[in-house]
């Protein structure tokens, strides 16, 4: 059985140079959100706190598309879109 990186490795991304993710209110990010789920839960990785920067950086150009932060963000402060038409992930198999 593969791993979820073997996986991720097989799919294909054409890359938008706009993100399609944002968050709409960063400070939330520093002053509330102390587990900050979305660095945990995604299996892409996509969301990564930088301690040096005090904020999450995102890396939408790996986003599966699965949603699964935007709606485990406990303070509904990831905008999603879908990438625009042509871009984003393309699977394979499954
Ligand atoms: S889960 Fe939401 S509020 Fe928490 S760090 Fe991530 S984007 Fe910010």
């Amino acid at each position: 059985m593969s791993s979820v990186e073997e996986k991720l490795g097989m799919l294909t991304f054409k890359n938008d140079h706009q993100s399609h993710i944002q968050i709409p209110d960063p400070k939330i990010c520093i002053t509330r959100c102390k587990d900050k789920p979305c660095t945990k839960i995604c299996p892409a990785k996509v969301y990564d706190w930088v301690e040096s920067q005090k904020k999450i950086v995102i890396g939408y150009e790996n986003c599966i598309e699965c949603g699964a932060a935007r709606m485990l963000c406990p303070y509904q402060n990831i905008r999603w879109e879908p990438p625009r038409g042509g871009f984003g992930v393309s699977y394979k198999y499954g």
